[in-house]
């Protein structure tokens, strides 16, 4: 048995796998032409925005499209178009990036925390019928690490109910649900240009939608509450959250790129999702690909582990271990929405209120996930199966290492400086 590299062993794999994001001599020909037009940033017609909007609105076959200067900067806009005010409540999963649920309370309206499916990870319509009331306005459905929220039976409860969708899809462009782009099923779609999104600027954003009037709100929203070719007055109370033309010009590059990533991410996705789900106490998420998501936005490949199958160490001491052989995975447990410090802790509560319906799955998940691919910044899933086999060996002598692994957990435990000396 050779010694983990954690604890001084030569590590499975000494070569990085490949970065995120990616970018080549287009990225550069586009910034240069930016710089040279002298026209950097503003709304005006011909810019780089906009030829961005019709790119992008055309393969998700939306009609509108507004670039925005982030995904949160988008929420905020959706939310403000939808109508939401002050004290209305939002109804959100327990798990997600935290911006999620933010971008609700700084616009002083209180998310609403549903749970969580334990198989797919995305939110619980069952646990949303429960978080609805009479003072909700809107349910943000995310699509976590690229994987579809359940749309069918979120549909049919907006409807009933009368409240509408706003798909978070800022990991999940290029997902389709029966065969349509994430962003195109509900009444407004939100996505994030970020570091480690599926294309990115840097930061940026998009808000899109079919509804020609909630797109002139938007357009409205991010340009100072001015209507798209109004100038001199602002009839309403908006925001600056404009794109700059270097971030669409790029934008517009890694577009093209986009469709060629997912089908090298889905092909090395399918390879470690069959290898490692034969390893004890490695389950994917989910357990089985739901025959309506046509395609996985492949933001990250998540697996849940079962400590018992691993001599019980704690998730923290298996991310550690593969971490030092030399694979990319995420280190830190995530935290449930409600169990964040903004929502938990009295001090700060009285500003952000909210209110959680049921976060049981989220909180298990939250401790026993293990994420791969650009959830943890790396763009090891666009690589060959020749190359990911590593992290299968990785893997594998992290399981034969248990023991020792425990071992220093204990030693840990019993040297722990009392935390009131
Ligand atoms: C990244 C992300 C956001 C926020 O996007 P920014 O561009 O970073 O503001 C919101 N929701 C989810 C699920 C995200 O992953």
């Amino acid at each position: 048995m050779t010694t983990l590299a954690l604890f001084g062993g030569p590590p499975i794999r000494a070569r990085a796998f490949q970065a995120w994001p990616h970018s080549d001599q287009a990225e550069l020909g586009a910034l240069a032409g930016v710089l040279t037009s002298r026209r950097w940033g503003g709304i005006h017609s011909g810019s780089q925005g906009e030829v961005f909007e019709k790119a992008l609105g055309e393969y998700l076959d939306v009609p509108h499209v507004a670039v925005v200067s982030s995904g949160t900067a988008g929420l905020m806009i959706a939310l403000r178009a939808l109508g939401v005010r002050v004290g209305d409540e939002v109804v959100v999963p327990a798990m997600t990036y935290a911006a999620t649920a933010t971008a609700v309370s700084v616009l002083g309206s209180v998310p609403v925390f549903a749970d969580i499916d334990s198989d797919t990870h995305t939110i619980d319509p069952s646990s949303v019928e429960a978080a609805i009331s009479e003072k909700t306005k809107a349910i943000i459905a995310v699509h976590l690490g690229g994987h579809p929220a359940d749309m069918d039976r979120l549909g049919l409860i907006a409807e009933e109910r009368g409240v509408p969708i706003i798909e978070d899809c800022a990991q999940s462009l290029g997902a389709t649900w029966n065969g349509a782009h994430t962003g195109s099923l509900g009444r407004v779609g939100v996505f994030s240009f970020a570091s480690t999104k599926n294309i990115s600027a840097g930061e940026g954003g998009a808000v899109v939608t079919q509804d020609g009037e909630l797109a002139a709100r938007i357009a409205s929203l991010r340009d100072h509450g001015r209507p798209l070719g109004v100038t001199g007055h602002h009839p309403e109370l908006g925001w600056n959250l404009r794109l700059s033309e270097f971030q669409s010009a790029i934008l517009g590059v890694q577009l093209e790129r986009l469709d060629r990533q997912l089908a090298a991410k889905t092909k090395g996705a399918a390879f470690l999702t069959s290898v490692l789900s034969s390893v004890p106490g490695l389950r994917p998420v989910p357990a089985d690909l739901d025959p309506r998501v046509t395609r996985h936005g492949r933001f990250s490949l998540a697996f849940t582990i079962d400590a018992g199958a691993f001599s019980n160490i704690s998730t923290s001491s298996f991310r550690s271990a593969l971490r030092a052989e030399g694979i990319p995975v995420g280190l830190r447990d995530l935290i449930a929405c409600p169990d964040e410090p903004i929502y938990a802790d009295s001090a700060v509560r009285d500003y952000a209120h909210s209110r959680t319906v049921s976060c049981t799955q989220a909180r298990a998940a939250c401790t026993r996930l293990v994420l791969f691919g650009q959830a943890a910044g790396s763009g090891m899933l666009l690589e060959d199966p020749s190359e990911l086999a590593d992290v299968v060996r990785a893997v594998e002598k992290v399981h034969d290492n248990c023991g020792p692994l425990r071992e220093a957990e204990h030693q840990r435990a019993m040297t722990r400086v009392p935390s009131d000396s």
